[in-house]
């Protein structure tokens, strides 16, 4: 594959910004080569400056499950980028698209736009301090929440210590008022909360862990986390910002049928646009200012351009049929990888849910971001290498899963196991 001229843009780069990205996965540091500068995306598949075409399934980190250049999100973009692009008042169509998704979605009452992932987890996780008065959070290991000061933490030494900061930058002070517990460990949460439940603000997870591998969960620990946050008064908050749309309209909740405090969301909700939100029942988002003391605002949130992209994404998603086509392909696909691995007795697995999937060199199911393999990484970055080569992208890290977008055919899904099979025989070969 040639990448000629995708390495002299990223030597360019590199000048610009540091490590010459503009978010750090981009920059390729687990695989090899320098990044793919894309120039352009049309359904399934990316085409990159050196004119390399692939099949696409890391979608822009998932936002863009309807694939690349949506006819129905370009049209209503195009048509309201046209009358301006942001006016900093209300519009009728932020109007339109919170009265959308509050329709169809039974977990929350109402919300407010921002315009990233990360300013939504933020953003809850002040409301959730300012509802309850209570300062510090739980969170788990594996489950990311973007760079949120508060989230930028680790387990320290021994079981259920308070948090040590993954990034330099975060006052241990912050760090402190983070408690860190693996996933799916129903009796260690209990004791946790034991010892502090009454200090205890929130308990943020990403309900279907998707930033770390795919580290699906027992429902049975999710029904248990709400349940414990009922009995100490702890507000329970979806990190929805990859699951939210994703594996159906109303997102886990709606998936795994439990109703959290607080849902965030981000990627698909902007169709392409950096948008985010967050919502609540009525009671826990009048502490919102102007209805209340918690304080959150953006200069382009809800601008009309955004709200115009989601708009168009949303309104598709609620076709009939849409998400349970989106699981069967999905299905399909690994199901077919799965096979042809089995046969030649490679160790691997893919699990999936929904149009999310990753591919684990183990065949053991994993549920905690402390069970996967730091060696199988070599293997991933083989397998990166190769699908390069065969014209498959996939993100750039092994930890990273991969999204089925409704724009993949089966013939696509066809030739791109076809391709990953092929890398795989290297891989294990
Ligand atoms: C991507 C992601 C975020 C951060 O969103 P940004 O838009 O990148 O700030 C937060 N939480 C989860 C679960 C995510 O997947």
């Amino acid at each position: 594959m040639n990448r000629e001229k995708s390495q002299a843009l990223f030597d360019e780069a590199k000048q610009y910004f540091p490590g010459g990205v503009n978010s750090p996965v981009r920059a390729f540091k687990s695989v090899s080569g320098p990044p793919l500068f894309i120039k352009r995306g049309e359904g399934c598949r990316i085409y990159d400056e050196d004119d390399n075409e692939l099949i696409d399934f890391c979608c822009s980190w998932g936002p863009l499950i309807l694939g690349h250049n949506n006819a129905p999100i370009r049209e209503l973009v195009t048509e309201t980028v046209a009358k301006g692009t942001s006016f900093g008042t209300p519009t009728k169509l932020g109007n339109e698209l919170g009265k959308l998704i509050l329709d169809n979605n039974r977990f929350i009452e109402k919300m407010r736009f921002v315009s990233s992932g990360t300013e939504a987890v933020m953003s809850a996780i002040r409301l959730a301090r300012g509802a309850t008065g209570r300062n510090k959070v739980i969170k788990f290991e594996g489950c990311y929440h973007g760079h949120v000061d508060a989230l930028l933490v680790k387990a320290g030494s021994g079981l259920a210590t308070f948090g040590e900061s993954t990034s330099a930058g975060i006052p241990d002070s912050f760090a402190k008022e983070t408690l860190v517990l693996p996933l799916n460990e129903p009796d260690l949460l209990e004791q946790t909360l034991q010892k502090h439940g009454d200090d205890i603000a929130c308990i943020i997870i990403e309900p279907i862990p998707a930033n770390n591998g795919l580290l699906l969960q027992d429902k049975s620990f999710l029904e248990c986390l709400r349940l414990k946050c009922y009995k100490y008064g702890i507000l329970l908050i979806f990190d929805e910002v990859i699951s939210g749309f994703r594996v159906g309209f109303e997102g886990a909740a709606g998936y795994y049928d439990i109703q959290p405090d607080i849902i965030t969301y981000g990627k698909i909700i902007g169709g392409g646009m950096p948008v985010g939100a967050y919502g609540a029942s009525h009671e826990i988002m009048a502490n919102i200012a102007p209805e209340g003391p918690v304080y959150q605002a953006g200069t382009l949130s809800a601008n009309p351009v955004a709200m115009a992209a989601g708009y168009a994404a949303m309104q598709q998603l609620l076709a009939p049929d849409f998400y349970s086509n989106m699981a069967e392909k999905t299905d399909y696909f690994t199901n077919k990888i799965q096979a042809y691995a089995d046969e030649r007795g490679y160790t691997l697995t893919m699990p999936h849910i929904g149009s999310i999937f990753w591919v684990a060199f183990t065949k053991n199911r994993i549920t905690r971001a402390d069970e996967i393999e730091a060696a199988s990484m070599e293997q991933f970055k083989v397998l990166h290498h190769e699908l390069l080569e065969s014209g498959v992208y996939l993100g750039p890290s092994g930890y990273e899963v991969g999204f089925v977008s409704a724009a993949h055919t089966r013939a696509d899904l066809d030739l791109a196991a076809e391709r990953i099979c092929g890398a795989l025989d290297v891989v294990f070969g």
